[in-house]
């Protein structure tokens, strides 16, 4: 079983702190970075803060929020819109407690899959869609075209289990559907995948160590 609040954020906020401000936060951190930065990002901005809540955030201000989560990359971008979340936050919770997406997605930096990785740790029907999660789809044929449709057709294949297929796709994605490289030989959906099936015996299913390569 894989240890997933080790490779996820935003799962690891929401198992230890519980709370939808500090998710929102763990989201935003981990948005166009790697997972290791969001981390490193969260706790010096924990540290920093001593507590991640909107009371903290705006007491301590933009430019020190941009300080503390610079690992994260974007910082500029990712402050302001902690920041303003913060400053909304009586109306963000209400709107997260029912699943209601559009106050969030007004806020400058908080798009549809931030919210939908929010919503979906909060029990809403969601599925977020990154580019592991897109690319894996459309390789085993599952779905493919916008992030609404990609979405659409995993929320109905997934229901009741978005959080785990999620993050299942997402590290399968990680570590062997990779972009450039899949490495179909040792993946155990290669005998249903088209993708796989239309690859012949190249490296992609013959592995680094068959003989002759
Ligand atoms: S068989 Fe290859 S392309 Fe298909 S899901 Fe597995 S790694 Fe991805």
């Amino acid at each position: 079983m894989f240890e997933y609040e080790k490779e996820f954020i935003a799962y690891y906020v929401k198992k230890h702190y519980g709370d939808p401000f500090s998710v929102l936060v763990a989201v935003i951190l981990s948005q166009n970075t790697t997972e290791k930065n969001a981390f490193d990002a969260w706790f010096s901005l924990e540290k920093g803060l001593g507590k991640v809540t909107p009371e903290k955030v705006l007491e301590a201000g933009v430019e020190k929020i941009e300080k503390l989560i610079r690992k994260a990359g974007l910082q500029k971008q990712k402050a302001r819109a902690i920041y303003e979340a913060a400053k909304r936050w009586e109306v963000l919770k209400e709107a997260i407690a029912k699943g209601d997406s559009k106050p969030l997605l007004s806020i400058k930096g908080i798009g549809k899959k931030t919210v939908d990785v929010v919503m979906m740790s909060f029990g809403h029907e969601a599925f977020p869609v990154d580019t592991h999660v897109k690319r894996v789809a459309t390789r085993l044929g599952w779905a493919s075209g916008s992030y609404e449709k990609v979405s659409e057709k995993l929320k109905e294949m997934f229901r009741g289990k978005e959080m785990e297929a999620h993050m299942l796709l997402i590290l399968h994605g990680r570590r062997t559907c990779k972009a450039k490289k899949p490495e179909c030989w040792r993946c155990p959906l290669k005998d249903i995948c088209p993708y796989a099936g239309g690859l012949g015996t190249t490296t992609a299913l013959t592995g680094p160590s068959a003989p002759g390569k």
